[in-house]
């Protein structure tokens, strides 16, 4: 067996405590592995989801909103130390709920769930304040200085492709600026934001502060929760369409949202780049954790003269990755996490077909002979001679593949880049540095790595352009989110 239950029911977490549903309904998780049940899920009603909202409210006032922001910030880095005590645990919980490579989620996924706590509890306690002293008419002086209160209760809608990680992103400044939480993880990965509660009680998080609810988008906990009156604030990442239904449920009420979606992103490679590099990113970018990461590459222009080697470069190192289950020796890629979504990235590799494209590798599901055709797996897939029209072009697959073009010139490159209706990420290979300034700017995202990818400095501004997003997470752009700034003048 590739993988074992490690936490075969997960009720709710609210209070502080694990709880059954009211709503007498549950669910059942899936392993992405091996296509078997592995958990069973309590799926919040909406009195449910009213309990927890009201826990969240309720603990804004408790000793939670009594404490000093340094009290506060040492709580949080006890959180993020017991993240790192607890290490294996949330292993074997996040590659439960993704069928991740070990290697993979113990690099990425884990050491970010800490770090997210630390980066935000560092960050508050060194936040300033504006100061202004102002001429008053009678002759006097006043000073104004600001203040960051906490917005409330934050509704967090996280995704099941990076669950802990994401999650973590927005609880972690959410609570730092001294907010209450209510978590509605994907439905497909629950078993990490469910023992993070543990975590909470044990490093001593008053109870109601972060608060669980499980459960499904429309008519369910999701909708429920971003519906309920007292939410202050709703911080979600998804899908575009989902944003689109969260906004309408957000304004009811005039709620606040920040939003991270979807991308198409680009990757450009300029006959002067270092190719080693170009291809060994562009790998990376489109083919790690199975294709099924916001930032990943789907649309790749590579300058004519070196196409024909970029292509074929990078068709070798597609077929040279190893498919496995966690634990696989060698294993360089997982499975997709669910047959639905599967069923939707095969849906565009037949179309690709129908469409003409030329499939350079892959395009279908790879077949092991052994346990793993229980599992989700499918073949790294490279296209080309696709029109710059296709849906293949155009749209969101969240899968293991990518579309390679050959272009003639920086300006033509720019526009294709920026021919899209998402503007989330773009990577650029250059060695050229005056281009990779002068072509930076000029792509429409909110991201641009130059010569890497997925580098991350968690004080740095996050977020997408255009269909990929509204507003910006991260550093002080997340403090500005989470927090309701009040000015106060004094006359003097
Ligand atoms: P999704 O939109 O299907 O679901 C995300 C969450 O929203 C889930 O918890 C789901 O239950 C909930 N939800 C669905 N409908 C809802 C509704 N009407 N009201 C309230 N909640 C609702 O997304 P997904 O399939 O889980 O994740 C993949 C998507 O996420 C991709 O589009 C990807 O690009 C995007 N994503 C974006 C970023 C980013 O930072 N921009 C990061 C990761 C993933």
């Amino acid at each position: 067996m590739l993988q074992q239950p490690i936490l075969p029911e997960h009720g709710l977490f609210i209070d502080g405590a694990y709880v059954p549903a009211t709503s007498g309904r549950m669910f059942e998780k899936i392993s992405p592995v091996s296509g078997s049940v592995i958990a069973k899920v309590h799926e919040a009603g909406r009195e449910d989801v009213d309990r927890a909202v009201r826990a969240a409210k309720a603990a804004l006032s408790g000793p939670w909103g009594k404490m000093t922001v340094v009290e506060r910030a040492g709580l949080l880095q006890d959180l993020s130390r017991a993240i790192n005590d607890r290490f294996d645990d949330f292993l074997e919980a996040e590659i439960a709920d993704t069928g991740k490579p070990r290697s993979l989620a113990r690099m990425v996924d884990i050491p970010r769930g800490g770090a997210n706590f630390a980066t935000f509890a560092d960050m508050i306690k060194n936040l300033g304040a504006e100061f202004f002293e102002t001429a008053t008419p009678d002759g006097g002086r006043a000073i104004n200085y600001g203040v960051h209160r906490p917005k409330g209760v934050i509704a967090v809608i996280s995704p099941w492709n990076l669950p802990l990680l994401l999650m973590t992103w927005k609880v972690g400044p959410a609570m730092a600026c001294g907010n209450t939480v209510v978590v509605k993880p994907s439905e497909i990965t629950p078993h990490t934001a469910t023992l993070l509660g543990e975590v909470m009680n044990a490093v001593g998080i008053p109870k109601g502060v972060y608060n669980v609810i499980h459960g499904f988008g429309p008519n369910s906990a999701g909708e429920f929760l971003t519906q309920h009156p007292l939410v202050d604030g709703i911080t979600f990442t998804g899908e575009t369409r989902t944003g689109e239904a969260i906004m309408k449920q957000a304004a009811v009420g005039l709620r606040d949202i920040s939003f991270e979606l979807g991308g198409k992103n680009a990757a450009i490679v300029f006959a002067d780049a270092d190719l080693d590099k170009a291809v060994a990113g562009t790998m990376q970018s489109a083919f790690s954790n199975c294709g099924q990461v916001c930032l990943g590459t789907e649309r790749v222009y590579v300058e004519r003269s070196v196409y024909g080697e970029f292509v074929s470069r990078l068709k070798k190192g597609a077929e040279g990755l190893v498919l496995g289950g966690p634990d696989t020796p060698g294993v360089s890629m997982g499975p997709l996490v669910s047959e639905e979504h599967r069923d939707k990235v095969l849906s565009y590799y037949r179309l690709a077909e129908e469409e003409g494209a030329t499939v350079v590798t892959g395009g279908g599901v790879p077949q092991f002979g052994d346990e793993r055709d229980g599992g989700f797996f499918i073949q790294p897939t490279i296209w080309t001679g696709l029109p710059d029209t296709s849906p293949i072009i155009r749209e969101e697959i969240f899968g293991p593949c990518c579309h390679i073009r050959p272009f003639d010139s920086e300006e033509e490159v720019i526009a294709l880049a920026n021919d899209s209706d998402y503007g989330l990420c773009s990577a650029i290979w250059t060695e050229n540095l005056s281009r990779a300034h002068r072509v930076a700017p000029q792509i429409e995202v909110g991201l641009v790595w130059v010569n890497s990818w997925f580098l991350r400095d968690l004080r740095t501004a996050f977020g997408g352009s255009k269909k990929s997003g509204i507003g910006r997470e991260g550093g002080e752009h997340s403090l500005e989110f989470y927090t309701e700034r009040a000015n106060i003048c004094v006359k003097l």
